[in-house]
């Protein structure tokens, strides 16, 4: 027998009740599990990977909240001092605490906090690889009375395929899309995929009138070459002349690897490079 919808789980790094920052006015944030890029620049870089409960967290954990039971990391939630420590210690760029949530949990949370919300927005990792949970989440919420009121948006790196796009369509009031490169290459260097999927997602979510917002990382001398510029600015005139663009700063101090030794993108240039992409083409 099928799950209704409210059964249906989700693997669920953090929810955040409140942010100004994961779209328009308060939104309470899912961040889902798991992410099908791996961006050199990732600042959340423990949502990509899947657990293999392998325990190399659980002695690093200062308040003994990590244990393993029956073969499997266990988080106790109650005495941990969210110190982090756990994430940064993660192999596979995942983390303990991650849970498996049905859709009636996620909406008993959320019922505390709607008094003071705009809507609900999933992110990640990559939020669309669990394309099923957001699908009876959206539609779980857009069928209360009491709910029906918030946007339901969705943060993504675009690689969904437009068929993904189509099953969330009707439940979904739009979606943020990350526009990593123009270029190929460069978006292959970056991310590990190529973006013809990216390009291929605003295109049709534009059309469909549910592409919120574009959103671009500026990287000094990696995206900020006047060639991207000149490529992001021709694509977004051509594809998505009226979807709001949001330029964000590259800072390196949540990031791992190698980004760490990238420079970080000064506040003074955000408005030249907003110039410079409006006018060029
Ligand atoms: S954040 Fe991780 S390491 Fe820190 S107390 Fe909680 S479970 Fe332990
Ligand atoms: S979170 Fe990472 S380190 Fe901890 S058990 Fe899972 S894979 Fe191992």
């Amino acid at each position: 027998m099928s799950k209704k919808p409210e059964e249906i789980t989700g693997s669920v790094s953090r929810i955040i009740p409140f942010s100004c920052v994961d779209g328009p006015g308060n939104r309470f944030v899912i961040f889902l599990q798991g992410c099908n890029f791996s961006c050199k620049n990732c600042h959340n870089p423990h949502t990509m990977g899947i657990c293999d409960h392998c325990g190399d967290c659980v002695p690093g954990c200062p308040s003994g909240a990590l244990f393993i039971d029956s073969g499997k990391v266990t988080w106790n939630q109650s005495i941990c001092e969210n110190c982090d420590q756990c994430i940064d210690i993660c192999p596979r760029s995942s983390s303990p605490m991650t849970q498996l949530l049905t859709v009636a949990e996620v909406i008993t949370q959320l019922e505390t906090a709607v008094p003071f919300l705009t809507g609900i927005t999933v992110s990640g990792g990559e939020s669309t690889m669990q394309l099923k949970f957001i699908r009876a989440l959206f539609k779980t919420i857009k069928q209360r009375s009491h709910l029906q009121h918030l946007t339901c948006l969705v943060d993504s790196n675009g690689y969904l395929p437009v068929s993904g796009w189509e099953k969330l369509l009707s439940v979904m009031d739009g979606a943020m899309i990350d526009l990593k490169a123009c270029n190929n290459d460069l978006h292959l260097w970056l991310t590990g995929r190529a973006n013809h999927r990216v390009l291929d997602s605003i295109d049709f979510l534009y059309k469909r009138q549910k592409l919120t917002e574009v959103r671009w990382l500026a990287i000094p001398e990696i995206t900020d070459t006047s060639e991207e510029l000149t490529a992001i600015s021709a694509f977004l005139k051509t594809t998505a002349p009226e979807a709001p663009l949001r330029i964000n700063a590259f800072s390196n101090s949540a990031v791992k690897g190698q980004a760490r030794q990238w420079q970080n993108m000064s506040s003074e240039r955000i408005p030249l490079l907003e110039a410079e992409l409006f006018t060029t083409s």
